[in-house]
Order: C-alpha cells, then sequence, then structure tokens
C-alpha cells in the first residue's frame, strides 16, 4: 500500500495554487495609519473597529482554542461552522466526478450533500445493526480514488459513539484523509482522536462551538489536525470567514470553560432522567443508547407522535425516512422543564 501523502492526495489545481494575499495577511506589524484595504476611514457606524478587516488567520481565538485543546495554534482550521471544513476538504483533495468519498449512512447528512455540490463520487457502507461499522466491507470499497472517509462519532442521529479500534483499522489501512466529527464529544466520557493526531498524518478531528458550547449562532466550527493538512485549508478557504464580531464574542465564550462543564453535566443528567421515563412509556419501542445531547427513539408509530408533538408546540426530527431509523425520533435533550412538558404530552398522547 502506498504510504500516506498529502501532496500526492492533493488535487493539482490546489497543490499549484497562490493562495490570495489579502491586505491584512501582508502587513501585519503595529501601524497607527492603515490605508492598505480600501476601508472606510472615517469609521464604523455601529462603533467599535468594525470599519476594519477582521484578522483573516484568527490568532487570537486560535491561540485560546489551541491551549484548550492541547495542540499547537498551527493544527487549528476555523471556519464559518464545521460546514465550511467539510466544503474545503472537498475542494482540496476531491477532483470533481472522478475522486470518492465515503461514510457510513444513517450519519449527518452535510457529507453527502458536500460531496454532491463538489460533485465527488459517493460511496455508502451502512452501519451494521450495532450502528458499527463494518469495517471489511468499508476497506472492501476503498478505490484507488477514494480520497476521504467521513466518520462521525458520537453519530448523528444515532447518537452512539464508533467503536475505536474500528476507527484506528480504517486509519491504519486507509491512505487518505480519515475524519471523525466530534461535534458531540464534550457530552461523552470517551477520549477524543485530537489526542491521536501525533500518531495518524491522515487525521482530521472536526469539532465545533455550535452544541456543548452553546454558540450555535456564531458559526464557529473547526478542523484539528497536522500543520500540513490545516495549511491547504486555510490556502483555499475565503480570506476573511470569520467577521470581527464573532471572533470577540467566540473569544468571550470560550473563557466560561467552568460553565459549559456546568451544562455538560446538567445536560447529561437531564439526558439519563429522560430516556428513563422515555423507556417507561408504551408506545415506545426503544431508546437507542447515545453519548451525545439527544437521543434516537424508536415509537410505534413516529409520524403520529411527531405529529401529536407538533400540534403542542414540541418540534423533534422525525427521522423515518431514514436508513435503519424507521419510526425513529430524534430528541434533543431540553432544559428540565421541557424534558418534564415533553413526557408529560408523551403520556397524554393516544
Ligand atoms: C451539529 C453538527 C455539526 C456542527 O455543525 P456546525 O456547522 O459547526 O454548526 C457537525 N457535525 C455533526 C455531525 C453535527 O451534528
Amino acid at each position: 500500500m502506498k504510504s500516506f501523502s498529502v501532496q500526492n492526495l492533493l488535487r493539482d489545481n490546489i497543490k499549484n495554487l497562490v493562495a490570495y494575499s489579502s491586505a491584512r495577511s501582508e502587513f501585519n506589524g503595529n501601524a497607527s495609519i492603515f490605508l492598505d484595504a480600501n476601508e472606510n476611514s472615517i469609521g464604523s457606524l455601529v462603533g467599535g473597529q468594525y470599519n476594519r478587516y477582521p484578522d483573516p488567520q484568527q490568532v487570537q481565538l486560535k491561540a485560546e482554542l489551541a491551549k484548550l485543546k492541547g495542540v499547537n495554534p498551527g493544527q487549528l482550521f476555523l471556519g464559518n461552522g464545521s460546514d465550511e471544513a467539510i466544503d474545503l476538504l472537498f475542494r482540496a483533495f476531491c477532483n470533481p466526478s472522478q475522486d470518492s468519498v465515503l461514510y457510513f449512512p444513517p450519519t449527518y447528512g452535510m457529507y453527502e450533500i458536500a460531496a454532491r455540490i463538489n460533485n465527488a463520487v459517493i460511496c455508502e457502507v451502512p452501519l451494521d445493526s450495532n450502528f458499527q461499522i463494518d469495517v471489511q466491507a468499508a476497506i472492501n470499497e476503498i478505490q484507488p480514488s477514494t480520497k476521504i472517509i467521513f466518520i462521525c462519532s458520537p453519530n448523528n442521529p444515532t447518537g452512539n459513539m464508533i467503536a475505536s479500534e474500528r476507527i484506528e483499522f480504517l486509519l491504519n489501512h486507509f491512505q487518505g484523509i480519515v475524519v471523525v466529527d466530534e461535534a458531540y464529544i464534550d457530552f461523552s466520557e470517551k477520549e477524543s482522536w485530537v489526542s491521536k493526531l501525533n500518531q495518524y498524518p491522515n487525521l482530521v478531528v472536526l469539532q465545533t462551538l455550535s452544541k456543548a458550547w452553546g454558540l450555535a449562532g456564531l458559526r464557529i466550527g473547526m478542523a484539528i489536525s497536522s500543520p500540513e493538512i490545516i495549511a491547504v485549508l486555510n490556502k483555499i478557504k475565503y480570506p476573511y470567514n470569520i467577521s470581527s464580531a464573532v471572533q470577540e464574542l467566540a473569544g468571550k465564550g470560550i473563557a466560561q470553560v467552568a460553565k459549559k462543564d456546568e451544562w455538560i453535566r446538567e445536560l447529561n443528567k437531564e439526558r439519563e432522567l429522560l430516556i428513563s421515563k422515555l423507556e417507561q412509556i408504551c408506545f415506545v419501542k426503544k431508546v437507542f443508547p447515545t453519548d451525545a445531547n439527544f437521543v434516537l427513539v424508536r415509537f410505534l408509530d413516529a409520524d403520529k407522535v411527531y405529529e401529536y408533538l407538533k400540534e403542542t408546540g414540541i418540534i423533534t426530527r422525525n427521522r423515518s425516512g431514514v436508513l435503519f431509523c424507521e419510526d425513529c425520533l430524534r430528541i434533543t435533550i431540553g432544559t428540565s422543564e421541557e424534558n418534564i412538558l415533553l413526557i408529560k404530552t408523551l403520556n397524554n398522547f393516544q
């Protein structure tokens, strides 16, 4: 098997690309007069420094996040949500209508959407009956054209972690990019793959501020990987992809680690309580094990339950149409009051 090389894996047009050099990336010292970027010199209509372009490399925010994650800032890419990183990975590595991507349904829908937008060839290997990856089936599907494997752990919409031996097997036997999407890792007791980055040059971990950190509206997702892979994503991103307002607010958010940890403990406690209450409901067929801030629940008739809840003002995610999720709703863990109301409402269903 060929050994892993980012440069060999890259599309030629990306390898040969000379990145756009923005005014703010060409000058990064101290100055008092900025006449380099055609900004409005008079000021910002909303106060602050918003007449100025933001830091294209998000240096300060990355320094803080790198400390939190135990990596170097050069191992961090920040995007407008994790979805930006997913899209850029396709753009960097998959020649349209030629190179392929492998993922494991039922899983996060954006791998397929981003693949279709970028016209990558799609290869799907369904999860097994325990929602685990069938590694032998996966290996059998790998072609020379396979450039990226997406693994979601904890998996959305099923909630379970993918067994680490299976991920390890793929990391060892596939010489392309292995993405482990850890959007929900903060709700799990298990270890993040970030600690294994030094062992696996082909590993890209995706995390986000959208879930445990409570900052979905800011749109900050990150890719954590080798400096070589991160440099590629930085080279092809929009120059000013994270606004200054968002960089400032995200910095304030991630300074509150204790609060975030308290919320995680609270939500995880609520998760266990909600699961035990759901299991007592007679028209609930199965509550699937979860390491995330949601739970997949199989009902006798999910469409009916979904409509009933909707009419009472409670919106859940109907996953009935998704492979292996027949009659399943995905329910986010709410506040204590919301969960009590949900159970009360469900108990009044007939
Ligand atoms: C919510 C979620 C994300 C995060 O997306 P953002 O664009 O960062 O908000 C990523 N992956 C999965 C599987 C998710 O469920």
